[in-house]
């Protein structure tokens, strides 16, 4: 990770602290990740802005994100005017953004090695995964009262669509999702709520397995890679590699997970 930081007053107070925050997200993220192996460690610059407001003013002029004041930051990739970029912006002392927006990039990394895409090409781990991860990331920096606020306000709004059989709450139209908003809270709590399951059944190792498995099953993996997943493209919509890491059938997967999601006492909403 390489820090800017926009530091204004007390700058050395300022420099100090996102410092801080900085070692607290990588060591989240190694948390859920595991260690940075030297082939997926490609430099992810990270640009710390005073506050939401002026976070929101960036976002808007130079990255064209809408909605970054709502969320504290956001992490970029992708073509622009012929060039490369990937990047994540956060407002200060948003440490836990910052966690979930360094885990977006350690994932797009992750995924493109596995995959071997190009830097910047579009990241081949499913969005559920993808945000999951990055939440699973957040709630390890956080403290652990906020982070069991999080975790309760996902795993209630969950427990609540599984209740009146939402078609949401289902695993294989969660999968199959192509895209999250930001303001899909169901999107977010089912895909917390998911992973946050598959991290405590496949203990640890298991995500960063099922990060790089789905990256090598996904269609845009080369296909003439002899190491792809025997699936291949179509078996990334059947996430057959999420089946066979868990060693069940989807449905039984889904079973399991939804057994899980009893509502909690103390469900708090923000
Ligand atoms: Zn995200």
């Amino acid at each position: 990770m390489i820090v800017g930081v926009a530091a204004g007053e007390d700058e050395d107070v300022v420099v100090e602290r996102v410092v801080e925050d900085a070692h607290a997200a990588e060591l989240a993220v190694q948390e859920i990740l595991g260690p940075r192996t030297p082939a997926e460690d490609d430099p992810l610059p990270f640009i710390v802005q005073p506050d939401r407001r002026l976070l929101r003013r960036f976002a808007e002029g130079w990255d064209g994100v809408r909605g970054a004041g709502r969320s504290g930051g956001y992490y970029v990739e992708g073509g622009r005017d012929g060039e490369r970029r990937a990047h994540a912006v956060v407002a200060r002392g948003e440490v836990g953004v910052m966690a979930h927006e360094l885990a977006h990039g350690r994932v797009a990394n992750l995924g493109r090695h596995a995959a071997e895409l190009a830097p910047g090409d579009p990241v081949p781990v499913p969005p559920w995964l993808d945000e999951g991860i990055a939440e699973q990331a957040r709630m390890a920096v956080l403290p652990e009262r906020r982070a069991r606020q999080v975790f309760d306000t996902a795993h209630s709004l969950a427990a609540a669509l599984v209740k009146v059989n939402d078609p949401r709450a289902r695993l294989a139209n969660l999968l199959a999702r192509r895209s999250l908003h930001p303001t899909d809270r169901s999107g977010y709590s089912l895909s917390l709520d998911f992973v946050g399951w598959l991290g405590r059944r496949l203990g640890p190792g298991g995500l960063r397995r099922l990060a790089l498995r789905s990256a090598r099953a996904a269609p845009s993996a080369r296909r003439d890679d002899r190491s792809r997943e025997p699936s291949g493209g179509n078996g990334a919509a059947r996430a057959d590699w999420l089946a066979d890491e868990l060693r069940m059938p989807q449905r039984s997967a889904e079973r399991a997970w939804h057994a899980s999601l009893r509502p909690v006492r103390r469900g708090s909403r923000n």
